[in-house]
């Protein structure tokens, strides 16, 4: 299984953008900053394993949704 990697493109004071490092992929999502919440803007590729990090800290569950 493929593994992309996830970085932050933009934040606001409660949340953060991330989008796949993969340009054929193309997955976004949106993470909570204050609470654990995750949207997914771009589904981008299903069958890829997403990892991601905010200041260290990995987000866990970006690849679930
Ligand atoms: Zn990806």
């Amino acid at each position: 299984m493929a593994i992309h990697e996830m970085f932050c493109e933009t934040e606001t004071a409660a949340e953060v953008l991330f989008v796949c490092a993969d340009e054929a992929c193309g997955r976004r999502v949106v993470v909570g900053k204050s609470r654990p919440r995750l949207t997914v803007i771009d589904r981008g590729d299903f069958s890829a394993s997403h990892v991601g990090s905010l200041g260290g800290v990995v987000v866990d569950g970006i690849e679930a949704a």
